[in-house]
């Protein structure tokens, strides 16, 4: 059998469908698929891949072949003057907090905005001639995808954050065959994988002008989606299109919303909105739909971005409903883009401690710091495949185990129970969490049940 990114990261649940790997396939026999849940993954449709090349697993972020995050980026940016590096954030020119000040961009955008005004700048100053986003899409079973933008209107169309699978692979294709200079927005593990792909590839490393990242907490299958409307009692047949991060004013910006269109029971299209603590916050915080690859991923400030963007989740800028970024810049470009957008009023920006940056990420910190050394020690007790990490394996005391049993349970029993429940004609959310509940008692029973033996058995042979 072929040595492939489907026998050693799919097979493992250890993808994170980003589709880099099947847009530089030299056979062009891999392609992107959903798989049962609602994500993304790799697939050797015809089991044609035969030459054993291994450039996917090359460019794999989740592959044990690729270099880590420290490695890659020290020919990058460890030459910068005045360049900076803390083990939490990689390296770090400068960091700012503030909004933009350009028409809608703030409104329209995630937080502040400033992803949208960077990328229209790189385009406007003649910088790149494309800019690579998420837009939304009309088709029902892919409501987001990946888009080439050549205008700024174009860009201003594909703000906000999506939560959604999306996936490079076309886009790929796209950049190796037509000339131009791009700008790619992405997560950390899709950064990475660009990263490592633009070393193997000389087209896309001298296309690819700027790499924009996004901080990441963890990404969510199609099915996160789905299920938030049914908080509303909506059948998730009837779904038409979402939006995320509606912003809600007098809410604080942490409590924003999903918008859902959605056809009611006498087929007229209506809308509606979830807002965070309307349960949204329970589906997230306990890793409902949450991608396995997401478990073993330590990049929290997509450390191989030219600057990664982020809420501003701090108590000074949360309140305002309007939203605030903050941003780490690495690539003097892109602070002097930044600066003169400063100088110029379109921007509102100040300074901010790379400490008060770390700060406003903890959660996300802590989960792919100290989280992350229990689950690598986890995976090998377990015998599930264990990538090298640069954190390092930590101890695991029962409590560390019955969460991470919790954590992987509620995390399957999630994806399993919907892909039933959502098949039905009547979905009903009370049933689901009511099913959630007992499943998730049986599996902590079944658990404990182990852990008591396991210690019996000890005593004994003690
Ligand atoms: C899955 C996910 C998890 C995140 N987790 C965190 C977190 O834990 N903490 C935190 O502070 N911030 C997180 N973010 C980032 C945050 O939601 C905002 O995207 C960021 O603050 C930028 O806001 P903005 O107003 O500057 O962006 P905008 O001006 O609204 O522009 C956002 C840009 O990002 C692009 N984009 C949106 N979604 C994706 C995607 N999935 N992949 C690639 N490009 C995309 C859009 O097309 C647009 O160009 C996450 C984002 C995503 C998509």
């Amino acid at each position: 059998m072929a040595e492939n990114v489907c026998t050693k990261v799919v097979a493992n649940d250890l993808c994170s469908g980003c589709g880099i790997c099947a847009g530089v396939c030299p056979q062009k026999t891999l392609s992107i698929q959903w798989n049962t849940y609602g994500e993304y993954s790799a697939v050797d449709q015809h089991n044609r891949c035969a030459e054993n090349c291994t450039m996917c697993l090359q460019v794999c972020p989740f592959s044990s072949q690729a270099e880590n995050e420290d490695v890659i980026a020290k020919p990058l940016f460890s030459d910068i003057p005045g360049i900076q590096h803390r083990s939490e954030t990689g390296y770090y020119l400068d960091s700012y907090v503030g909004y933009s000040n350009i028409q809608n961009h703030r409104l329209n955008g995630a937080s502040g905005g400033l992803t949208t005004w960077t990328l229209e700048t790189l385009l406007e100053k003649d910088h790149i001639n494309y800019a690579i986003c998420v837009s939304s899409s009309s088709e029902r079973e892919k409501l987001f995808t990946y888009t080439v933008c050549s205008t700024s209107e174009q860009i201003r169309a594909c703000a906000k954050s999506c939560y959604y699978p999306v996936e490079l692979s076309e886009v790929i294709h796209h950049i190796l065959l037509c000339e131009g200079r791009y700008a790619v927005v992405g997560l950390p593990c899709f950064i990475k994988s660009l990263r490592l792909a633009m070393q193997k590839n000389r087209i896309l490393r001298e296309r690819i002008k700027y790499l924009l990242g996004l901080v990441c907490g963890q990404q969510k299958g199609k099915m996160f989606s789905e299920f938030v409307p049914t908080l509303k009692q909506v059948n998730p047949k009837n779904l038409i299109s979402i939006q995320f991060r509606a912003k809600i004013p007098q809410k604080p910006a942490s409590d924003y919303g999903l918008m859902y269109r959605y056809k009611d029971e006498r087929g007229q299209n209506n809308e509606g909105l979830v807002s965070w603590t309307e349960g949204m916050d329970q589906a997230w915080c306990a890793r409902y739909f949450t991608l396995n690859a997401c478990n073993y991923c330590d990049d929290v400030f997509a450390e191989l971005a030219d600057a990664v963007f982020m809420d501003a989740w701090l108590p000074a800028y949360s309140s305002d409903w309007r939203g605030t970024s903050i941003i780490l810049v690495r690539n003097p470009d892109i602070r002097k883009l930044l600066e003169n957008g400063k100088a110029a009023k379109e921007l509102c920006l100040d300074t901010i401690s790379p400490e008060q940056v770390v700060f406003s990420q903890a959660g996300v910190v802590h989960s792919k710091r100290e989280i992350l050394a229990k689950r690598l020690t986890w995976a090998s007790k377990n015998k599930r495949m264990v990538i090298p990490k640069r954190v390092k394996p930590s101890r695991l005391g029962i409590m560390d185990r019955l969460f991470i049993t919790t954590e992987n349970a509620t995390m399957k029993q999630s994806k399993l129970l919907f892909s039933i429940m959502k098949e039905r004609e009547y979905f009903r959310v009370t049933e689901f969490f009511r099913q959630m509940k007992s499943n998730m008692w049986v599996s902590k029973m079944v658990y404990m049940i182990i852990c008591k033996l396991k210690h019996v058995k000890q005593k004994i042979l003690s």
